[in-house]
């Protein structure tokens, strides 16, 4: 567990593990509901038309339900692995495969393949192998697979390794996980927990509770002792059959009859506690919601949305009443008050009809679930008062501060709608890219920047534009696009490569360098500065001709990082100025932090100048040169009135309109370089 946690916390800021976990499950809970009621459906009609004599209907649905039963663990593993990948920068369809590769390989090395299909049959094995996927492409960063990218082939090459050495290690993984799940089994075993007694089902019954709890599903960590516990099941019906022996108390039918009624932790109970004494219409909200999925014994809406998981108050009575429905079904059979269960039936068939089926078509079935439903209910009462008092109150807070109302249910609504916006938004903005990519170009426009003391050219800054099939030019509208794809640092390199290719044709030194925005992606990667020192190498250019622009961003986002990444850039002799200050809302504390060479003042500090204040304002921020030994620069200059305010201001250095707009690099070479 807690090797998982630091693996996990490279990727996630601490508090929003749990969080982001308790979403995650939800929201893959939520989009195989459609899977799951068309399941029960199929169940509850099945029964229906078996009671009334239609077996022939009934056998087809049953089949029916079969099929859906057999393809959910496979779906679960499409539907973890399409969401999480949302979270990673690499192609939903590719990250599917590494999953399900990784889901097939577990499988067919733990025996855990469906009789009639051959489809891997444990969801939980799902839910790792599409988690393991996800590790391993955050850690190993694998991006977009993009014909049109401008470095497929090496893009190619490192996905075929990536794909080689992960199915090298899934085949580990699948052998280790043997292991695993026989190391647990037999801690079970050890520790009692054996099902078929009477203690040993208690202690069966808590472990369920408490997987549950953090939002596992016991039964498909358990799946060995369940195996173990239907087989022994079937065989005692059938030698009963025969005639060869009485029906044991304890069997697979007794429990998905009599302890997880309306799900794990008798949800059936807490369901009606909320709608019988409720007072938060959210909750009602939700339980009403979820009557429908937990009339057929399926409580992830309640378990999530209340959220009963991870929450201490509820876990209480989550475990303690399965545990109370064991024991007086125990005792109820042993004594003869009902007959002991005669039938496994199916885990989605509804309370009260399970009774009656499981103890052979007999009414005092439903009447003994009836009883430990009501009992459940008043095990749940004071511990879900106790939570509803304090979930109320926190409501109350987020009520006055916001004044909006918002279910639990419907932020975990929101939740899938915004994962498959997100995917929607990444595949238009692929699909822009890729067609972007095929009509047209990127190429570099330059920007003088002049002294304003001495009016001479101390820089130029590499503005990015693309140039369609027409010929026609864009500014860098196109940059959200690459930022949603995470894009940004391939987009950089291409930049880098292309600016230090047009340097070698500017004659240029320590006093008139070339600046190059750089995005808060790529001053977060680990080689950049590597990797920028040996292009500088390659294309023989020194580093004191050089700038780097960085937004306030890459502050917020990687205080540390960019700290040592500043010092050995600048320690090269490379400038670095922060862009665009002003426009961010911590500027100041930044610049005293952080060593900059320059600061620009953004053009909409100069627009705010009209008044007197956003003239005052101006006049302050211009002092801070002097007190962060930073050249000041003012950006997007435009008239003769804006350039002498500047200069009364004390700004060192002017861009803007006035001096010259961004243009190609022949056309700089032909009008400042050509005598
Ligand atoms: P920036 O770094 O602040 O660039 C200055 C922007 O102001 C440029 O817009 C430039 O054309 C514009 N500008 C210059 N003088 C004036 C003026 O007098 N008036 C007005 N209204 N605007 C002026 P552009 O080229 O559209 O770029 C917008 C932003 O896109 C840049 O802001 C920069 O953040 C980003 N960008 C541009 N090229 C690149 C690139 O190669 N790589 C990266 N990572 N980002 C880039
Ligand atoms: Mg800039
Ligand atoms: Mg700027």
């Amino acid at each position: 567990m807690a090797l998982i946690r630091r693996f996990f916390s490279g990727i996630l800021p601490a508090n929003t593990i749990s969080h982001s976990y308790l979403h995650d499950l939800s929201a893959i809970a939520l989009l195989l509901l459609p899977l799951t009621l068309a399941n029960a459906t199929a169940i509850l009609f099945g029964h229906a038309f078996r009671l009334l004599d239609y077996s022939t209907v009934s056998t087809v649905l049953f089949q029916l339900s079969n099929m859906l039963i057999n393809i959910y663990p496979l779906s679960f593993c499409v539907v973890a692995g399409y969401y999480l990948s949302h979270k990673t920068s690499i192609n939903s369809a590719v990250f599917i495969i590494y999953s399900i590769a990784l889901f097939y390989l577990v499988s067919i090395e733990n025996g855990s393949l469906s009789a009639g299909y051959y489809l891997p049959n444990n969801p939980f094995l799902a839910l790792i192998s599409a988690l393991v996927t996800f590790l391993y492409c955050t850690r190993f960063n694998l991006r977009f697979l993009e014909p049109q990218a401008l470095d497929f082939a090496s893009r190619l090459f490192k996905h075929v390794a990536h794909f080689f050495v992960f199915m090298i290690s899934a085949l580990a993984i699948s052998k280790l996980t043997v292991k695993i799940v026989a190391l647990f089994t037999d801690v079970i075993g050890n520790n009692g927990a054996d099902p078929l007694t009477f203690f040993g089902g208690l202690t069966y019954q808590t472990i369920l509770g408490l997987l549950g709890a953090i939002g596992i599903n016991g039964h498909n960590m358990l799946f060995a002792t369940k195996q173990q516990l239907y087989a022994t099941t079937q065989a005692n019906f059938a030698a009963y059959q025969a005639g060869d022996a009485s029906l044991n108390v304890l069997s697979q039918g007794f429990y998905d009859a009599f302890t997880s009624m309306g799900g794990s932790g008798g949800s059936i109970s807490l369901l009606l506690c909320i709608l019988l004494f409720s007072r938060s219409r959210n909750h009602i909200m939700l339980a009403l919601a979820a009557t429908p999925l937990v009339i057929f014994n399926i409580n992830e809406v309640l378990l999530f949305g209340l959220p009963i998981i991870f929450n201490p108050i509820m876990i209480v009575p989550f475990i303690l009443v399965p545990l109370v429905s064991f024991v007086l079904t125990y005792f109820a059979i042993t004594y003869g008050f009902v007959p002991p269960v005669e039938s496994i039936v199916n885990w989605m068939t509804p309370p009260l009809f399970s009774g009656y089926i499981a103890m052979g078509d007999n009414i005092i079935g439903s009447l003994l679930q009836l009883v430990i439903i009501v009992i459940g209910i008043f095990i749940y009462r004071p511990f879900y008062l106790m939570f509803s008092g304090k979930y109320s109150v926190h409501l109350q807070s987020i009520e006055q501060v916001s004044s909006i109302e918002k279910s639990t249910f419907k932020s975990l609504l929101d939740n899938v709608r915004s994962a498959t916006a997100s995917s929607m938004n990444k595949s238009l903005a692929q699909q822009r890219l890729s067609s972007m990519m095929h009509e047209g170009e990127l190429v570099m426009h330059y920007q003088v920047l002049q002294s304003v003391a001495t009016e001479k050219i101390v820089s130029y800054e590499a503005l990015l534009r693309y140039k369609d099939g027409s010929g026609k030019l864009c500014p860098p509208t196109f940059i959200n696009d690459f930022q949603l794809l995470n894009a940004m640092p391939m987009l950089d390199r291409a930049v880098i490569e292309q600016v230090l290719k047009d340097m070698q044709k500017l004659p240029l030194s320590s006093e008139q360098r070339v600046a190059i925005n750089i995005s808060v992606a790529s001053i977060g990667q680990g080689d950049f500065v590597n990797h920028l020192l040996s292009r500088l190498a390659h294309y023989e250019i020194s580093p004191t001709w050089l700038e780097l622009e960085i937004t306030e961003e890459a502050i917020i986002n990687d205080k540390m990082h960019l700290l040592g990444t500043m010092e050995k850039l600048q320690s090269e002799g490379i400038l670095i100025a922060m862009d665009d200050f002003g426009t961010g809302y911590a500027s100041f504390p930044h610049l005293i932090k952080y060593p900059f060479n320059k600061v620009k003042l953004d053009r909409s500090l100069l627009l705010g100048s009209t008044t007197p204040k956003g003239r005052d304002l101006y006049h302050l921020v211009a002092q801070l040169g002097s007190v962060t030994n930073c050249i000041m620069v003012a950006e997007g200059v435009e008239t003769r009135e804006e350039y002498d305010f500047i200069a009364e201001c004390g700004v060192d250095v002017v861009q803007g309109y006035l001096i010259a707009r961004p243009q190609p690099l022949a056309d700089i070479i032909e009008k400042y370089h050509s005598a």
